[in-house]
Order: C-alpha cells, then sequence, then structure tokens
C-alpha cells in the first residue's frame, strides 16, 4: 500500500553489529519500538532509517551508510546514521535520555537540561532529516517514530510541503502542567506539527499533546476533526495504541518445542510449582523496586508460598548512564536483600536475570508463569502485557497490570494496580495466585479476544488507512 515505498526512522537500528573475541555478531537490541516496528518492515519492505550504534556497524554497511536486513532473510534497507561522541553524549544520553524521557514519564525530579543538549539535538534531528530526503522517492511516504526526532518533521516539511509525512509517539504526552518545566517545549510541539499525521498511544496522551499545543504555541483545536491548525498547516491527532504479534507467540507458545523448553528450563533452575514472571528493559520507568517491596510484603504475609513460589525479573539493561547504574544496583540489592531473608538453600524466592532473552526463552516463561507482574510507573503502552496474553493460549495465567501502563486501557480483565500502593499489591499478588481456574480462564479468554482483536498488524493497518486519506484531505484544504 506504499505506493512509493515507505521510509521509516528511528534513533534506535533493528540490527546491530558488534565485534566481539569471535568475530562480527548481529544482535537485535531490545525494546518495543523495534520489536513492532521490523514485524512491519518485513512485510512492507522499505527503508529504515536509524544511528548506527554497534561497534561493528560501519564494517557492515556500504559507502552510502546502507545494508540489507534481516541479516538471514534480507526484506528490507537499513540505512545507518553515523552520530560523532559529542551527538551520542548530548543529544542521546543529554536531550533524550536526561530531558525527554523523565519529562514526558512523570519524573520531572530527574531532569536535568544542559544547553549543548540541545545544541546537539538539533544537528542531528538535521541529520535525520537530510537522511531520510536522500532516501525518499517523490512519492514516498515518510514514518517517523518517537521522541528522539521531534524536530525532523518540520525540517523534512521545510524542504518539501507535499511530501505525507507521519509520526507516531511511542510514550506517554504528560498533561499541560507538567509539559510547562520541558526545555524548548514550544521548538517541540513545533517540530511534531510539521507532521501530517501524529499518532499517540491512548486518546488520553493525543488530548494532553492537544492542551500542550493550545496553550504554548496558541494553536487552534479541533475537537470533532481532531486537528492542530498552527502556522498555516494542519496536523491529524489519532490515537492508535500498538500491539504484538498475536498468531507468532501464540503457535510459539503451543509449540512441542516450547514444552520441551519448559521441562528444561524447570529442571536446570530448581523451580518450584508456581512461578511469578516480569519481563522489563532496566529502567526507574518500569516500577522494579516498587515491585520488590510488594514481592517482600507478599512473602512476609503469606508463608505458605513459601518454597512454593519463586517469582522470576528479568531486567534488561539497555542504556548506559548514572541513573541507570545507580538503579540497576538498587534492584540487585533489594533482590539479594529478600533472597536472604526469607530464602532457604534449596528455594530463592527472587530468580533474576539481567541479559536479554531471545524469543524462544521468552515465550518458555510466559507459558510457565502463573501469574505475569507488569507494573511500570508510567508506560506508552507495554508490549510485554500483550505478548504474555497472546502466549497463554491454554487459558491459564493472571495478568497483573499497572494502571498507568497504557495498556491498561485495553486489558480491563487484568488485574489492575496502583504500583506505588504497596499494601495493595501484595494483596493483588495473593489473589491472582488464588483465582479459582474458572475466573482465570474467563479472564484470560477476554484479554486474548481483545489482543488477537488488534495485532500489530491491525495498528498498520489502521494507520495506513488514515495516511491513504491525507492527500485527499490535502487537496481539499488548498
Ligand atoms: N524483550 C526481549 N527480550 C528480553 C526483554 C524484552 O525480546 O529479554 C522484548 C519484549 O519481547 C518486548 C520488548 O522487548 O517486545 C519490550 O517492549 P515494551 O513495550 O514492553 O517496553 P519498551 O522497551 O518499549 O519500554
Amino acid at each position: 500500500r506504499f505506493r512509493g515505498g515507505l521510509i521509516v526512522a528511528s534513533n534506535r537500528e533493528p540490527y546491530c553489529h558488534r565485534k566481539t573475541p569471535e568475530g562480527l555478531r548481529w544482535e537485535i537490541p531490545v525494546g518495543g519500538v523495534v520489536s513492532a516496528l521490523d514485524t512491519v518492515l518485513r512485510v512492507t519492505g522499505g527503508t529504515w532509517v536509524a544511528w548506527g550504534s554497534g561497534s561493528g556497524d560501519m564494517e557492515q554497511t556500504d559507502a552510502g551508510g546502507r545494508l540489507l536486513v534481516p541479516p538471514e532473510n534480507p526484506a528490507y534497507t537499513l540505512r545507518r546514521i553515523w552520530l560523532s561522541a559529542s551527538a551520542e553524549e548530548n543529544y542521546y544520553h543529554g536531550f533524550c535520555n536526561l530531558v525527554l524521557w523523565p519529562l514526558f514519564h512523570g519524573e520531572t525530579d530527574r531532569v536535568v537540561y544542559l544547553p549543548s543538549f540541545w545544541e546537539e539535538y538539533e544537528k542531528t534531528n538535521r541529520a535525520f532529516a537530510e537522511a531520510i530526503l536522500e532516501e525518499c522517492a517523490w512519492n514516498s511516504t515518510i514514518w517517523i517514530h518517537d521522541y528522539h526526532l521531534c524536530r525532523v518533521p518540520r525540517m523534512i516539511r521545510a524542504a518539501d510541503q507535499e511530501r505525507i509525512i507521519a509520526h507516531f509517539w511511542h510514550i506517554p504526552w504528560p498533561e499541560r502542567e507538567r509539559y510547562d518545566c520541558a526545555p524548548h517545549g514550544e521548538e517541540i510541539l513545533a517540530g511534531l506539527l510539521g507532521n501530517d499525521l501524529l499518532g499517540f498511544q491512548t486518546p488520553l496522551y493525543a488530548r494532553n499533546f492537544m492542551d500542550c499545543a493550545a496553550a504554548r504555541l496558541g494553536a487552534v483545536i479541533d475537537d470533532d476533526a481532531m486537528t492542530v491548525a498552527w502556522d498555516g498547516r494542519t496536523t491529524q491527532i489519532r490515537t492508535f495504541p500498538i500491539s504484538t504479534d498475536f498468531e507468532c507467540f501464540n503457535a510459539l507458545a503451543n509449540s512441542a518445542s516450547t514444552a520441551a523448553r519448559i521441562r528444561r528450563i524447570r529442571k536446570q533452575h530448581h523451580l518450584p510449582r508456581r512461578v511469578g514472571l516480569a519481563v522489563d528493559r532496566l529502567d526507574y520507568t518500569k516500577g522494579i523496586l516498587q515491585r520488590l517491596q510488594a514481592l517482600e510484603l507478599f512473602f512476609q504475609r503469606n508463608p505458605e508460598f513459601h518454597r512454593r513460589f519463586s517469582f522470576i525479573q528479568v531486567a534488561v539493561m539497555t542504556r548506559s548512564g548514572k541513573p541507570y547504574l545507580r538503579y540497576r544496583q538498587e534492584v540487585e540489592d533489594q533482590i539479594a536483600e529478600i533472597n536472604k531473608k526469607f530464602g532457604k538453600a534449596d528455594w530463592r524466592p527472587i530468580i533474576y536475570f539481567g541479559s536479554k532473552l531471545e524469543r524462544q526463552d521468552l515465550v518458555s516463561w510466559y507459558r510457565m508463569a502463573d501469574v505475569a507482574v507488569i507494573t511500570p510507573l508510567h508506560d506508552g503502552m507495554n508490549l510485554v502485557a500483550k505478548e504474555y496474553v497472546a502466549s497463554r493460549g491454554d487459558g491459564k495465567g493472571v495478568l497483573i497490570l499497572g494502571r498507568q501502563a497504557g495498556a491498561a486501557e485495553e486489558l480491563t480483565e487484568s488485574i489492575l494496580v496502583d504500583p506505588t500502593d504497596i499494601e495493595m499489591f501484595a494483596t493483588a499478588i495473593h489473589r491472582a495466585l488464588t483465582l479459582s481456574s474458572g475466573e482465570k480462564k474467563k479472564r484470560m479468554m477476554q484479554l486474548r479476544g481483545q489482543v488477537q482483536g488488534n495485532t500489530i498488524y491491525s495498528w498498520v493497518d489502521n494507520i495506513l488507512d488514515e495516511l491513504s486519506l491525507l492527500p485527499v484531505m490535502k487537496q481539499g484544504g488548498k
């Protein structure tokens, strides 16, 4: 459906090459954006423009920074962009990770701002805009992703008024009062209003964006048409909750190879009969410390679960820098303390994995877990919650979900918790583990209906439907 080809742009690349003592290796970085978009581009083909961040990336590309991916079965082009050390420091670790990420996740106390962050953010966005224009045919559709590239739409627009530009915002958008403290808040909004179409995960985030555009820029909002008009242009604002490849997770979870893997894993880790699971990137927004506090209280109150239940916490470090190193230390210390307090020679209450699980193992854990506890403090969507549901064709398993995850809007048959209310949280864990099998099945079937009815493919389809209306609307507007 992308007649002139699809050009996707995101900060993170879908395939990353690393130099290792055994030679050059490629890997898929962990994260929701990469998981979702790679699935799409494998089907549509096109070009993905992203930062070439791997130590072996340059060796693998042609002089223009291009290579075909996936490496084992090429389906689309990856165009890598090279960042200077200063850009990496100020654009990525600085403006993206120390300003925008905490600001948009309600962690304003963690925001650290330096003027050099913004200078490099602008420069890097310009490099992306130029690369995107180089990759475009006259009728290509440009699809930009997330908060790293806010300025790109306006930069492309300055070069080309007619081009269709869409942007998907994967993380939350805060309410106006919180956004007031955003450094360069006007420029961020102005950048995004270079888009024809701007998509959010939930209606609340879309509403918040419109309020901010009205308050900070004086943009004109049309609530019925869901548009924002500013500086002679109109941007459509829509909601598209992202999802997962339901059939793929479902089939893999039901396979004989997964059953065999589960038997192997159970033996290898000496697991008790019942297990709980959390899978996160190691990030303070994921609420890992609060979850551990709730588990500690749960073990304290419910000694009958000692030796009968272990909790698996997967926490993959995807970002470096002080806040993340400190957070990891806190998580590891807290786990050690709980295990010391309650553990026995033959039983560990919490089992911690710090490195990435591949899809096969991940699905085995999903299928094994009596309860998945997905409780971010703030999260745009959270794909792990949907992947867990997609993997439970057996109708077993209970999902405990934090109310502040975007997924909570759709997955209402989960046990919803406020992750900071530790008392209630601990009670919810007990409830999940003592739910009748009939109740579990009923809830899980409803959850599965929800995820199956809105997969990653319907997400793309819905966005494509909106995009296909745009040329008509643009002409109508002239
Ligand atoms: N993931 C993975 N291996 C791991 C941990 C996570 O492949 O060990 C994947 C997971 O399957 C999911 C993504 O990373 O698709 C995380 O996405 P989510 O939306 O939950 O969080 P985000 O990374 O976007 O904050």
